[in-house]
């Protein structure tokens, strides 16, 4: 067979693959968003005859023997082919060298210790919790055993979310950032300036709905391709033929909803971007979850919390919510939107202090794959952390070390991704205007065109092509660093709050 038919038949099996992981997707943002109350057995018996299709389909020896007579042609292939059988051979891997037996008890572990978590959260108890944790490290040691990673386990974790990033990258990058984080926090938080928590109240849920949609297609949000409903975790899914996107509405948080949904539009635009025709391969894919979030959070943030950007929906967002915002400056409506308050939840922090909370679960990962740090004496060591870098210390592990569900189901590594994803968008959108000087008073227009397109052309057309750290590189000329952050945050908040 010449290498064309090889290469075409992978691709017919890798179509497929994603049809099947794409349906497998819809159930599950159907689960979140529409399944009615007790017709949930029935969904977990759908979901685990998916999940069987995926693995079969995953897993298909013809695969196997397509990519071997590939790795011998590898002259052959173009540069694009030859990232496609890369990626391809990955998943391969991942999909294949887990004995099924693993596997098994892999799905069962994620099961039982997501109910585990659950209690313990619930009795703020972490003992009760503390044995299954320690057997979901142990099997994620095994796991990266059985793919080849056995001498660096928690590299191989951070790279399942991030391709190309290491523990020893990641630690350079944070602490630097750490470095310039405290003392910026202390010098904020000791202000005399104190954002009002009672200034936005009673917001019904059809306005907000009414005004996110406006905000997210003027950002460019395509609705033919995607929509946004109501779940209990805000979270975005699909691929860019169907994006879907969820929010959730408290009244007397409009910006909460609001802040969320431009989050998640940004990593719907990034899908929406990527190229349509490649959607089944890697270079219709994206590059990893931290350039994913550096998406979400250049949306979110770098424009969503700009002056400019406020100057274009204020009036808009005053003729939707006029009797809520009347007594409101628009100071105070900007401060609101800029407010910073450390807090101990991570998923209740501000722009600024985010970044702590994930350095402090990074450290600790790090430690309990290096063996210095024992499950056991977690919450000692977690308090310890809170108390230093935000200045607060858990009444009890629910506000400590059980907030989050990631590790119950042994998801490692994956917290990193959100802190570089700060980093990527910060480094990106200097350089972004270094190339557009005029984009704040575009935005300040409602234009917002230029970005989106600047973003499509040199991030999401790449596609998976490059990891991230590449990517960075390759865009604005230099290696990725902490300091664009420390820079974009002491401009955007020093003003604010120590003028
Ligand atoms: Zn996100």
């Amino acid at each position: 067979m010449s290498t064309d038919t090889v290469y075409s038949e992978l691709l017919t099996h890798l179509n497929r693959i994603h049809r099947i992981d794409s349906v497998a997707s819809l159930l599950g943002w159907d689960e979140q968003v529409n399944l009615p109350a007790d017709s949930a057995d029935l969904r977990a018996e759908q979901n685990a005859v998916m999940a069987e299709l995926a693995h079969e389909a995953a897993g298909n020896p013809r695969v196997g023997e397509l990519l071997k007579e590939l790795a011998k042609a590898t002259v052959e292939l173009s540069a694009d082919q030859q990232v496609v059988v890369r990626e391809a051979r990955k998943d391969y891997d991942r999909a294949t060298k887990l004995p099924a037996e693993f596997v098994r008890e892999k799905a069962t572990q994620a099961s039982v210790g997501y109910h585990a978590w659950a209690k313990a959260r619930a009795a703020a108890d972490f003992a009760g919790y503390a044995p299954v944790l320690a057997k979901n490290i142990t099997m994620a040691k095994q796991e990266a055993t059985y793919l080849g990673w056995g001498d660096r386990p928690y590299d191989y974790m951070i790279d399942l979310h991030d391709p190309g990033m290491s523990a020893a990258v990641i630690d350079k990058l944070f602490s630097e950032l750490k470095v310039g984080l405290v003392p910026l926090v202390q010098q904020i938080t000791s202000s005399c300036v104190k954002p009002r928590n009672d200034v936005l109240v009673g917001f019904s849920v059809e306005g907000q709905l009414k005004f996110l949609r406006e905000v997210t297609e003027k950002l460019g949000f395509n609705y033919r391709r995607g929509r946004i409903d109501v779940s209990l975790h805000p979270f975005c899914s699909g691929n860019g033929a169907d994006i879907r996107m969820t929010t959730r509405f408290k009244e007397d948080e409009p910006l909460s909803s609001l802040f969320g949904s431009i989050h998640e539009t940004g990593h719907g635009l990034y899908e929406q971007g990527l190229p349509q025709a490649h959607h089944a391969t890697a270079l219709g894919r994206a590059a990893g979850m931290g350039v994913h979030e550096s998406q979400s959070r250049m949306w979110e943030n770098q424009v969503g919390r700009s002056r400019a950007f406020w100057q274009y929906f204020e009036p808009r967002f005053r003729e939707t919510f006029p009797a809520q915002t009347s007594g409101v400056s628009s100071d105070e409506l900007y401060l609101a939107v800029n407010k910073v308050a450390p807090t101990l939840i991570r998923v209740e922090a501000d722009e600024i202090t985010y970044n702590l909370h994930i350095i402090l679960r990074f450290e600790i990962e790090q430690q309990l794959f290096a063996g210095t740090l024992a499950v056991a004496d977690l919450p000692r060591a977690w308090n310890d952390a809170a108390q230093a870098m935000l200045g607060l210390t858990p009444a009890n592990d629910r506000e400590g070390v059980l907030q989050d569900v990631h590790w119950s189901g042994g998801a490692f590594g994956y917290f990193p991704s959100y802190c570089l994803g700060n980093m990527i968008a910060a480094q990106l959108w200097y350089f972004a205007l270094t190339q557009r000087p005029t984009l704040m008073d575009e935005f300040a227009r409602g234009d917002f065109t230029w970005l989106l397109k600047w973003l499509q052309t040199n991030v999401h057309a790449e596609g998976k092509r490059y990891d991230a750290l590449t990517l960075t590189k390759r865009i604005t000329g230099e290696e990725l660093s902490p300091q664009p952050l420390l820079r974009y945050l002491r401009e955007r908040y020093l003003p604010l709050y120590c003028a």
